[in-house]
């Protein structure tokens, strides 16, 4: 995932200023909460409009989701943790009930080769 607060922070920032200064485009901060009550501050040029900031934001210190509303973050219970979509999979269905449902495949399969071979002698 890329980061737009890196890409943002360079906008305008090179050296194009008078007198010797730098000039800087004008920053917006915005917070981004996780559930974790990890705070992060990216900071994005003026001229991005409010729309194009993201919503939701991968924190960098835990990987959760982070959005800008404190009250209303992305969906994660703080009881559960967060899980990826391999360990939902494997947690509906045990390596036990995976292994019998191949072996029934398997020999459906076979049942069904064993078929045509005897309707082709025919
Ligand atoms: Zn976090």
């Amino acid at each position: 995932m890329t980061n737009p607060a890196i890409r943002g922070s360079r906008v305008g920032a090179g050296p194009t200023g008078e007198r010797g200064q730098i000039a800087q485009a004008e920053k917006i901060t915005y917070y981004f909460f996780c559930s974790n009550e990890h705070v992060m501050s990216p900071m994005f040029a003026a001229t991005v409009a409010k729309e194009d900031i993201p919503e939701f934001l991968e924190c960098t210190k835990c990987g959760l989701p982070a959005g800008q509303d404190k009250a209303n973050l992305p969906a994660v219970s703080k009881n559960e943790p967060y899980k990826t979509h391999l360990a939902y999979v494997k947690e509906r269905r045990s390596e036990e009930e995976a292994a019998q449902l191949l072996e029934e495949a398997i020999e459906a399969i076979h049942l069904r080769r064993a078929r045509s071979a005897e309707s082709n002698s025919n």
